[in-house]
């Protein structure tokens, strides 16, 4: 374990509140190409991510370290586990959010929209009725890095929800650049979703909006809540206050609902993503390019389970 100092930056005295200052971020493993993905399996102890270029899925866990979790992961991206337990995965290479049984079989969730493929379906979440939420940007069809280059077949990048009920995949929200993470805020009223389009678009976005959740399905609104600055917004999770937790070039930043900067939790990488993890979910594990880190927070993660 390699501790790295001098992690935080204090921009509101409210972060004191919400970080413990003596917990340093420390490096858990640097063998990957691009990692992503954090997932927290509690019932097990161990966290699963991504390394996408090479085509695995890893597994930490504490004291025991990193072994191989999935080693033909078809290019996966972002996870996440439904109300059951099990895990949900979007996967660049076959294009496609599947889920993982408990006897390890893969059912296909989504793979197409109106009879074509999806781009490359990238993060994903689970509300509590069930339904599944995920966001297909065409990083994964880009070039044969992190996916297997094709062409897009849908008529944009869009928010896809599956119907808990049908299994139907329909569009919730189509106005993206490149729609990247998302997160609920605790009462599941709002879903914030990260745009990453200066990825590959100097005047692109790199904004966090806000939709109101519609019975119907449906989201509405959308303001931007926050610019992500530097780099973009690409994994984000709420805590249980409802402040937002994005991932940044620089590090992890945090956010009021309001879209206050309180502070950031300084990594020395590019961050991808993060999730709220460990038997209280106020451990941050966070993919960023070649590594995992962690830091214990005095918040925790609003999701679930
Ligand atoms: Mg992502």
């Amino acid at each position: 374990m390699a501790l790295v100092g001098d992690s935080y930056d204090y921009v509101d005295p409210r972060f004191y509140r919400l970080t413990v200052p003596t917990a340093e971020v420390e490096r858990l493993f640097d063998g990957c190409r691009w990692a992503e993905g954090p997932v927290w399996f509690n019932d097990g102890g161990y966290l699963v991510w991504s390394d996408i270029p090479n085509r695995r899925m890893l597994r930490w866990l504490p004291d025991q370290g990193v072994s191989v979790f999935r080693a033909d992961s078809s290019f996966a991206n972002g996870h996440t586990r439904d109300r059951q337990g099990r895990l949900v995965s979007c996967e660049h290479g076959t294009r496609r959010v599947t889920r993982t049984e408990p006897d390890g079989s893969i059912t296909v969730l989504a793979d197409r929209h109106d009879g074509r493929r999806l781009n490359s379906p990238n993060d994903v979440v689970v509300k509590s009725d069930g339904s599944i939420w995920f966001t297909d940007p065409t990083y994964g069809i880009m070039s044969d890095y992190e996916g297997h280059r094709g062409e897009p077949e849908q008529s944009g990048c869009f928010v896809y929800r599956i119907d808990p009920a049908t299994g139907a995949v329909s569009i919730a929200a189509d106005d993206f650049a490149m729609p990247n993470g998302l997160a609920f805020s605790p009462d599941e009223r709002l879903l914030y979703v990260a745009d990453s389009g200066l990825s590959h678009d100097p005047a692109g976005p790199h904004h966090i909006r806000a939709f109101e959740v519609g019975s119907d399905g449906k989201l509405a609104g959308g303001r931007v809540v926050v610019e992500v600055s530097p780099g973009v917004p690409d994994g984000i999770r709420c805590d249980i206050e409802g402040n937002i937790w994005s991932s940044a070039q620089d590090g992890v930043h945090c956010y009021t609902p309001e879209g206050t900067l309180l502070g950031k939790i300084r990594v020395p990488e590019m961050v991808a993503n993060l999730t709220f993890g460990g038997p209280k979910r106020n451990r941050l594990f966070i993919t960023a390019t070649r590594s995992l880190y962690s830091v214990f927070v005095a918040t925790s993660g609003v999701q679930a389970p």
